[in-house]
């Protein structure tokens, strides 16, 4: 496999508003992108897409080798399931279940399924709450976590289906700045052990910290990608270095 994601003259538009333009990228295998940029530039139409949760309207879109999706042209319901099976990805608002324990929102999606024993998905839950830091919130119900908690357990019911690819969008902006840190922390973690991931951030020194490359998305492309040494220390472009005055 040479890329992990393939993207080529990626399009969309939301009736005239052309959201994404010729949007190209490509992600290679245990990297992790920080996509940073102003709001309403198109960060989240362009994860939506590759998880397919946007139907795009022109370009392509290749995952581990797999065509998603050819020239605007969709592979059929059984192989894009297929490729977006192996993605998982993490919202700004949690979105658990909240009439289900901790426990019971990772083990919806594998049982659901029905590919593995419901001992090895019990297994694995207790595992990957073990590894967020909330083994003892098992029997929990949503509405009795912090944000920082909800967000973990959003983590590892992500990792339940054992993805190659997670993407984050703006995990960290809906909490309270104290309990940014223990969520970032998983995030890292799982750059240590080389998920390849694509984060949508505003938190610039995490981004800094994490990413091997940076993409800044502004109006509808990728104005500007490189290394955060790059992006944060010495951008090409003049918006890019607008931006992150704004943000600093
Ligand atoms: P970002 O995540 O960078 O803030 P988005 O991808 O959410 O940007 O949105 C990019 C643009 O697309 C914005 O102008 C937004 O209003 C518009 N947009 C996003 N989703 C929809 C939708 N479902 N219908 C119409 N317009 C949308
Ligand atoms: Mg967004």
């Amino acid at each position: 496999m040479t890329h992990i994601i393939e993207v080529n003259q990626l399009r969309k538009s939301f009736g005239t508003l052309d959201v994404l333009k010729q949007v190209s990228f490509n992600v290679e295998p245990g990297e992790v992108i920080a996509v940073i940029g102003p709001s309403g530039s198109g960060k989240s139409t362009m994860l939506r897409s590759l998880i397919h949760l946007e139907d795009i309207s022109g370009g392509t879109i290749r995952i581990q080798d797999q065509t998603l999706v050819d020239n605007g042209r969709y592979a059929g319901a059984a192989d894009i399931r297929k490729m977006t099976d192996r993605m998982g990805m993490v919202f700004q608002h949690f979105n658990l279940f909240p009439h289900l324990t901790v426990q019971d929102n990772l083990e919806l999606a594998p049982k659901t399924l029905k590919k593995e024993s419901s001992s090895v998905i019990r297994y694995r839950s207790l595992e990957l709450l073990g590894k967020v830091g909330l083994s003892d919130k098992a029997d929990v119900y949503p509405g009795n976590l912090s944000g920082g908690q909800k967000q973990r357990v959003a983590i590892a019911r992500a990792l339940m289906m054992q993805p190659d690819i997670l993407l984050f969008d703006e995990p960290t902006s809906a909490l309270d700045p104290e309990l940014t840190g223990e969520v970032l922390r998983v995030i890292k973690q799982l750059a240590q052990e080389n998920m390849t991931m694509m984060i949508v951030t505003h938190e610039m020194g995490f981004a800094r910290d994490v990413a091997d490359r940076v993409f800044f998305m502004d109006n509808g492309e990728i104005a500007e990608a490189g290394p955060p040494e790059q992006i944060f220390g010495n951008p090409r472009l003049a918006r890019t270095r607008t931006f992150l005055q704004r943000v600093k």
